[in-house]
């Protein structure tokens, strides 16, 4: 698979321009249209992920234009802490789920954007294997290594491309046991199965 289409499989739903603008600028649009808006402050917003691959599924982004984790240095240390910060109050009033927060190692939408999701991963959108390994493999950087790393080292190492496309190609596998299925349709009917036996789940693999 060509790395173009990889990324549209991933961020884009659609080859269609809309309004003539790019579709790899709609996170700009959301970032600025209320209903899209679930909380700001002077320096940053955070919208509804528009094709939402969990439960609870939002996109963090600065005002500043700052266009992916690659063009992030040490000077942005300070607007990364406020994501943790912003990050800590999103955790405090979703306290029923569980959610991690990161950033995928090539994004296919512009500005940077951290992803907040939910561990169930249950949603129609999240139809392909690239959707599922794209949150649950080292494709997506855990918010901590990525402050760690601007903290320590002052940039995000490209990722290459073999590396990126044998991620996006790895093998399914549950999140939350060690059920292995044989394609999306299995894996997205275990996954429901998760959430309808709540606690229960970590103790039983479901066929
Ligand atoms: P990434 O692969 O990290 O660039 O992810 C881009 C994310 O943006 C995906 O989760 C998409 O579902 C989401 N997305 C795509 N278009 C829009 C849009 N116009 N508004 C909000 N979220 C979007
Ligand atoms: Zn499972």
């Amino acid at each position: 698979m060509s790395k173009r289409k990889m990324l549209s499989a991933i961020g884009k739903e659609s080859n269609v321009k809309k309004n003539n603008k790019h579709w790899s600028l709609g996170l700009i649009e959301s970032m600025n249209d209320p209903k899209h808006i679930y909380k700001e402050t002077d320096r940053v917003v955070v919208i509804k992920d528009k094709y939402p691959k969990a439960k609870i599924h939002y996109l963090m982004l600065p005002r500043d234009n700052i266009e992916s984790i690659h063009k992030l240095n040490k000077k942005h240390i300070s607007i990364l802490k406020e994501f943790g910060s912003i990050l800590q109050d999103i955790i405090e009033e979703n306290k029923d789920v569980t959610l991690k927060a990161g950033f995928h190692a090539v994004p296919s939408m512009q500005r940077l954007h951290m992803h907040i999701i939910s561990t169930d991963m249950v949603s129609p959108c999240l139809r392909t294997k690239i959707h599922w390994n794209s949150f649950t493999t080292d494709f997506f950087i855990p918010y901590e290594d990525v402050l760690r790393k601007i903290e320590q080292n002052g940039h995000i190492e490209v990722m290459s491309t073999d590396l990126h496309k044998s991620l996006l190609a790895t093998k399914l596998k549950c999140n939350k046991c060690s059920y292995v299925p044989r394609n999306m349709p299995q894996l997205r009917k275990h996954l429901a199965k998760h959430v309808q036996y709540g606690v229960l789940n970590t103790l039983w693999n479901f066929t």
